[in-house]
Order: structure tokens, then sequence, then C-alpha cells
């Protein structure tokens, strides 16, 4: 297979995790026989540095010249009094999501039981680990709605949010959910407020209405708040869950600490068609920039997700992700899922035996 890809490191660590992620993706090509092309572009504060712009024109062209983005992370504290919109989470980052019209986010959280102190939750609820997308719906819903408005009434202040979806946004995101569950265990749980909102009654109708196309899926059906509850006591039940924005936004942070660190966690937000930008879901850790001991894991399960998402190749994703786990199992950490009885490494380090094992 001949694909292009558009690498975007960014700030911070991301060039360091990046140049694990690109190792890996170079051996996943040679090992299985692909020609995978990637060229690099500037993103976020180092493309303020280099050209005075977080999106430069080449990226975003660079970008729709490719097959899919690896992108690392933006921002960092030398760019944060710029003028919002200059930003380079905002321009960068929300910039090159609004121009290739993202509309799926989706954002595992492995839990490997070999990581369970490392986690927030007891060992007993990790058990021998556990595996759940989150599938969230990114330009619709609560956040984008109108009528948005404070306003000045007779008896004080009056503020509207609009929580809208048509059919057809709940559609494209629910197949989202759907195909993601083909891909893995075949169980899919919608999230909603069925009981209170109406856009959650017609959500919960356009999802169950499609069942029936993907007979091999297991579906059920969740208020939010009970899946936030089932997230932390029993996350082993779950295998994809697909949920509105503001839902998913706020499962998926739930969902992201329960891993131990966001070194682990990686995510892709998906357009029309192939198309996705594939990310860590941690940012640009200034805090640890420059050392060489971030955890390129997070970048590194990216690729995967790149490979299974963008271009269905999903024996090469699972060659990566179990050399991660092969890797964590051979008792490999980077500091920050580092514990006593284990072997601390690099990042460098970390990417060369998840390579090895490859
Ligand atoms: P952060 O995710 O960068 O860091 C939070 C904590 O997690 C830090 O202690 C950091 O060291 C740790 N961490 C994150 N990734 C790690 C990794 N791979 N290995 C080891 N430790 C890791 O969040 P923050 O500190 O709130 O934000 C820092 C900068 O990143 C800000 O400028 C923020 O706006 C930006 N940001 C960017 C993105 C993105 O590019 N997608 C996402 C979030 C934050």
């Amino acid at each position: 297979m001949q694909r292009k890809i558009a690498v975007m490191a960014g700030d911070g660590i991301g060039p360091e995790v990046m140049a694990e992620a690109t190792k890996v993706l170079a051996k996943v090509a040679v090992k299985f026989g692909h020609s995978f092309e990637f060229k690099l572009g500037l993103i976020g504060g180092a493309a303020i540095d280099a050209v005075g712009d977080a999106l430069p024109a080449e990226t975003l062209a660079l970008g729709e010249a490719s097959d899919a983005i690896l992108f690392g992370s933006v921002g960092g504290p030398k760019w944060e009094t710029l003028p919002r919109d200059q930003q380079p989470e905002r321009r960068g980052l929300l910039g090159i999501r609004k121009h290739f019209k993202l509309f799926a986010n989706l954002r595992p959280s492995v839990v490997y039981s070999e990581l369970a102190a490392q986690s927030v939750l007891r060992a007993d609820i990790v058990g021998q680990g556990f595996d759940v997308l989150i599938v969230r719906e990114l330009t619709g819903g609560i956040y984008f709605g109108k009528p948005r408005e404070i306003v000045v009434t007779h008896a004080g202040k009056r503020a509207v949010d609009t929580m809208v979806y048509t059919s057809a946004e709940i559609e494209r995101i629910a197949r989202v959910g759907f195909e993601a569950a083909r891909k893995r265990s075949k169980k899919l749980t919608s999230v909603d407020k069925a009981n209170v909102l109406d856009s959650s009654v017609l959500w919960r109708e356009v999802v169950a209405s499609l069942a029936a196309d993907y007979p091999d899926v297991e579906l059920n059906h969740l208020y939010v708040d009970n899946a936030a509850m089932q997230l932390v006591k029993n996350p082993r039940q779950f295998d994809v869950i697909v949920t509105e924005n503001m839902f998913g936004d706020i499962l998926s942070d739930l969902s992201s600490v329960l891993p131990g660190s966001l070194g682990m966690i990686p995510s892709a937000s998906l357009g029309e068609g192939n198309f996705g930008l594939y990310e860590p879901a941690g940012g640009s850790a200034p805090d640890i920039a420059g050392l060489g001991i971030a955890n390129p894991i997070a970048q590194i399960l990216s690729v995967a997700m790149l490979l299974k998402y963008s271009f269905g190749l999903n024996a090469e994703a699972e060659a990566i992700e179990k050399a991660v786990h092969e890797t964590i199992q051979a008792g490999l950490r980077t500091a920050d899922i580092w514990t006593e009885e284990t072997t601390k490494v690099k990042t460098a380090e970390m990417g060369k035996a998840i390579l090895e094992r490859i």
C-alpha cells in the first residue's frame, strides 16, 4: 500500500515523542511491505517562531495532499501571551480540526493489568485490564447550538445555550461508533439523557434504527449519569461508547485518568471518508520538555490508530499495540508510569524497545 502522511510534531515533547513514532511507522512499512511517504509540516509555536503563523498555508496544503495527519502537540508558556486567536492551540490545533471538518473524536482508554498500580482505580476493578473506546461527536450539540447568549432582562441576566442535533448528524457519528465496534469486540454503548432531553430522544431513536445495519454489533443504551458511574465502577463492561459532544467531552476526560498517565493515551479525530488526524491525548508537557523522559507510547499508539482507521491496516495496528504491551510486560517504564520494581527508561529507549518487538 502507498500512502502519504503529514507529520506535524509541534512543540514541547511533541518532537521528542514524534521521533519514536515515525521510526515505528518506518518499521511497519518495511515489515509489512508498504510505502509510507512522510513529510514534515510546521504547526503551533514552532510555526510561529519559524514563519509567524501557528497554522501556515503550506501546512494546510500538506495536510490536503496527505492521506492522514500524525500530530504531536502544540502550545507552551512562550506563546501564552499572544492574542488568543494567534495562539498555538486555538489557531494551530482548533484551526486544523476545523479546516478538515473533523467531526468524530476517538479516545481509547487502555489499562494493562501490569499498570494497575498507576490507575486511579482499585486493582480489583482493573482486574486483567480493560480497553474502552469513547467516540465523541465534535462539531454539534450544545457547544455550537444557536441561540447562545446572555441577555439582560428586567429580572436580571438570562443565559441560553442550545443543545441541537439533526438526525443526519447523529447517524454520521453513530456509524463511526458501529464501525469502530466492528474493528474491536463488537459491543456498542450509546450514551444519552433520553429521560430528560428531546435531543437525546432523537439520538436514541436514530442510533437504535441503525442497529439493523450492524447485526454483528451488540448495542445497548445508557443515561450519561449512569455511564459515568459505570466507567469507574466496572469499566470492563464497555467496548465502544458513542455519545454527543458535551457528554463525550466529560466522559473522555474521565476515562483519560484511568490509565494513570496521559502519556499512554492516543486519539483520533476523523472526518468524512478515511481522513483523520491522530495525536496523543496529552499536551506539550512543558514541565518535562527537552529532558528526553516523555512517554512516547501515546504517540506510538496514535500511529496504530492511524493505520487502523485511515488505512484499514488492522494487522499492522495490532502489531504495534502488541509490541507496546510486551514492552510494558517486560518491565520497561518511562518516569510517568515507573514504580520501584520496574526499569526506568528514557523516551528513546522506550521507543527502541517497542520497535524491536514489532
Ligand atoms: P499536558 O498534557 O501537556 O501535561 C499534563 C501533565 O501530564 C504534565 O505533568 C505532563 O508532564 C504530563 N504528560 C503529558 N504527556 C506526557 C507524556 N507523553 N509523558 C509523560 N508525561 C506526560 O497539559 P498542560 O500542562 O495542561 O498543558 C501544557 C501545554 O500543552 C499548554 O500550552 C496547553 O495549552 C497545551 N495542550 C496542548 C494539547 C494538544 O496539542 N492537543 C492538549 C492539551 C494541552
